[in-house]
């Protein structure tokens, strides 16, 4: 199983993994938000939209770029995100995290 040897943010405010099989993965903080697997989010994705024709009103919280503020390492197979928007109860595993992202070329 790969597992992360190191993480960063780069100055666009991605995050950088690199991984014990010597790749690196980039991604963008709105993709990991999106793809948050608590159940909370998982329930969100999951139900339509209450009206359609009701655009939800945007805390300034909402507005401002999404962050990361900090990751922690949950046992030894997932990292949980706490998120600029107050967010922090994703339990991201290595495994989906290796399907999110994109790789980083390095050559
Ligand atoms: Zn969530």
């Amino acid at each position: 199983m790969t597992y992360p040897t190191a993480l960063k943010l780069d100055d666009g405010g991605r995050l950088l993994i690199t991984w014990s099989d010597q790749v690196t993965w980039s991604y963008r903080v709105r993709e990991l938000r999106d793809a948050c697997p608590c159940a909370t989010c998982r329930e969100k994705r999951n139900t339509p939209p209450a009206d359609p024709f009701a655009l939800p009103l945007l805390s300034k919280v909402e507005l401002e770029p999404l962050r990361i503020g900090g990751m922690k390492p949950v046992g030894n197979y997932a990292y949980s995100i706490a998120f600029s928007d107050g967010h922090d109860t994703g339990i991201f595993t290595f495994e989906l995290l290796r399907e999110l992202g994109a790789e980083v070329s390095t050559s």
